[in-house]
């Protein structure tokens, strides 16, 4: 069984159809990533799954359980975490201190280890978090979701502005988590070498659908996805 089933969901904002009949099955504890052109409706599509917006047809599954139109928070609270493309921490707060505010539980300290040291923040526990630096933020974000303990997460572009070692670094951390705690994650990304190094299956989305899905090498060798993401 499929543990986040999207089925034909269709999002239009007024003449714009921004995501139109898509379909996508996710098993339980896969990495799965989602690429395509700016404006495809990726980020879309993440507000239909979070229950930010409520699709025009179709549903979301998760679990089994249809959560399609249900609010944000009961979402959250169902297991679905989602990262946003900006860093939503407290920068005047401590890395733990991050991690206690975003844990449901009291100050946990095992806990908060395992985290820090899958987020590559080990050393950084008593920093503030304003100070670290871009990519650090990052994963700090990553870490919070972790508190909240989530079966799914939804990553939006994680590696933004991340240079080069952070990028790879990024790909290792999804790695870990997904072994280590069994999560789910689906992450939306536009940096074809980050993709790579995830060796996870590929969905490339074009206007608002599925346009292939299937590993690195069948994406990045496929025409009709080369004319439409690598230009070539
Ligand atoms: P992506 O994340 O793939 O870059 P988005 O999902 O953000 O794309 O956007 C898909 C399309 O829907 C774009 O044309 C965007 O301008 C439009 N769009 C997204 N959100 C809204 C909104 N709340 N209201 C109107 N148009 C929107
Ligand atoms: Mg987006």
């Amino acid at each position: 069984m499929s543990f986040l089933e999207l089925k034909s969901l269709t999002k239009n904002f007024g003449g714009l159809c921004a995501v139109d009949g898509f379909s996508l099955d996710i098993a339980k504890g896969s990495v799965n990533a989602l690429v395509g052109p700016n404006g495809c409706g990726k980020s879309t599509l993440f507000n239909l799954i979070t229950g930010t917006i409520r699709p025009d047809s179709g549903e979301v599954l998760f679990a089994g359980v249809n959560i399609t139109g249900r609010p944000p928070h009961e979402i959250a609270r169902l297991g679905i975490g989602r990262k946003f493309q900006v860093p939503a921490i407290f920068d005047e707060l401590t890395v733990r201190e991050n991690l206690i505010v975003a844990s449901r539980k009291q100050n946990d300290r095992t806990a908060q280890a395992d985290i820090l040291a899958q987020i590559h923040l080990e050393d950084q526990a008593d920093t503030l978090a304003g100070e670290l630096a871009h990519g650090q933020k990052q994963w700090l974000e990553i870490g919070l979701l972790l508190a909240q303990a989530p079966a799914l997460i939804l990553l939006d572009e994680p590696t933004a502005g991340m240079t080069a070692p952070e990028t790879r670094a990024t790909a290792e951390l999804i790695h870990r988590i997904n072994r280590d705690r069994g999560l789910t994650v689906l992450v939306i990304e536009h940096d074809m070498g980050f993709i790579e190094h995830l060796a996870c299956p590929v969905h490339v989305m074009s206007k608002g659908k599925i346009l292939k899905s299937g590993n690195f090498s069948e994406i990045r060798n496929d025409a009709d996805v080369k004319a439409l993401y690598f230009g070539t």
